[in-house]
């Protein structure tokens, strides 16, 4: 259809709320983390239900702090999954530790057994990914960290609005375990944005103090205290930290972004009800699995195509959605198969076989708030239309 629209992989749903807050922020005059980050970091602690919350520039400067916080280094190793953005891998990199990958569940996510497969004397963490949305078995992992002594830190890139067992990411569980620490991305592709943006929680406060001084180039006091009328002008650098706060201006559009986080996942959480009544009477694809023990957090929509009855490979399949003005995404490329990581990532050790395969059949669909039905109808319809021409022939052998 010539006339029809590209529909993109993804679209910010930014509002005149935002728009305004921003504004305002410009005018007046503090523009670097003050009052409205403040702000940001309290309601965001209160959404969550963790007992700190410390607003950051990135998830992975959120990752990188929480490892340097828990003083993970040279000779350390840190268990997490293949199927993640590189962020998560470089973090572990960054502060002189040795990843090493576990192998994925049918759903994606890490496998708690092949975490406690790949631990040795030196393990000291586990980065478990919450994948699309999707929380990880949070019980067998704190499990597994409690038997051999680990750290978790979560990587929630995905999850903000995920619920485990009735809990956000980060707050204390009802069997009172909870991660070290979790991290939240406000990049402008996830669930909610501030444009670049990320948050770092934790419930224990030597942790949150440790990482809020190593936040801004470790120094004791923050620079808000430092300019306002209260503050004064001497500070002391108690360690090397990074620069890693997040602007006033940034947190100016996560406030806003943070009272429409429920409005936002209850929308695409009804596409996701769309797209699976519709693309679950095609057989050549699978839906994703949805979540039996808490919210799925629907940042992503993976359909999974059934290889072994098609004529074309996933390659092929998004091609063909692209020629008629489909965007789509692939979570993730498997962390072996970047020429950076492969030296270590295609060691025995860090063999994940079932990652590579769900890898090979998975295609991310859009699934943002301003979709409409009309492009739902026409993302599925152009599945269905693209899985019959591509179909595999039975064969059906004469004379057997
Ligand atoms: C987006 C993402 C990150 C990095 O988030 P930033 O805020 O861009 O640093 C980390 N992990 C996963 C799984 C992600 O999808």
């Amino acid at each position: 259809m010539a006339d029809r629209k590209f529909i993109p992989f993804h679209v910010p749903s930014i509002g005149e709320e935002e728009i305004a807050e921003v504004a305002a922020t410009l005018r007046s005059g503090w523009l670097t983390s003050g009052e409205r980050t403040a702000r940001f970091e309290r309601e965001f602690q209160a959404y969550t239900g963790a007992r700190h919350a410390l607003a950051v520039n990135s998830c992975t400067a959120g990752l990188h702090l929480a490892l340097a916080a828990t003083d993970i280094g040279p000779g350390d190793e840190v268990i997490t999954t293949p199927l993640t953005f590189c962020a998560t891998v470089n973090t572990i990199l960054h502060v002189g530790a040795t990843p090493v990958l576990a192998d994925v569940l049918p759903d994606g996510n890490i496998d708690p057994e092949s975490i406690e497969e790949r631990v040795t004397p030196r393990t000291r963490a586990i980065i478990p990914v919450h994948l699309g949305g999707l929380p990880c078995r949070m019980d067998a992992i704190w499990d597994i960290a409690r038997r051999y002594n680990l750290r978790v830190i979560e990587d929630a890139a995905h999850a903000t609005d995920a619920r485990y067992r009735g809990m956000a990411p980060g707050a204390p569980s009802h069997s009172g375990r909870t991660s070290d620490a979790v991290a939240f991305s406000f990049y402008a592709t996830k669930n909610i944005t501030t444009g670049e943006g990320g948050m770092v929680t934790t419930n224990d406060p030597k942790l949150a103090e440790r990482m809020r001084v190593l936040c801004l180039h470790g120094i004791s006091k923050d620079a808000w205290n430092r300019y306002s009328e209260k503050g004064s002008w001497y500070y002391e650098v108690i360690e090397a930290g990074f620069k890693y706060n997040l602007s006033d201006v940034q947190s100016a559009i996560g406030i806003h972004q943070l009272e429409k986080i429920e409005r936002f996942h209850a929308l695409r959480t009804a596409y996701v009800g769309v797209y699976n009544r519709r693309l679950s009477e095609i057989e050549e694809v699978e839906t994703p699995p949805g979540c039996s023990y808490g919210r799925h957090a629907w940042h992503l929509y993976e359909l999974r195509l059934n290889l072994d009855r098609l004529a074309i490979d996933r390659d092929r399949f998004i091609d063909e959605l692209r020629s008629r003005g489909i965007g789509t995404s692939v979570h993730f490329i498997p962390i072996p198969l970047h020429p950076f990581f492969r030296k270590w990532a295609h060691l025995k050790q860090n063999a994940c076989p079932r990652a590579m395969a769900l890898y090979s059949r998975m295609i991310s669909l859009p699934l943002y708030p301003s979709l409409t039905m009309d492009q739902i109808q026409f993302v599925t319809d152009s599945i269905k239309e693209i899985a019959a021409q591509h179909a595999r022939r039975q064969i059906v052998a004469a004379g057997m």
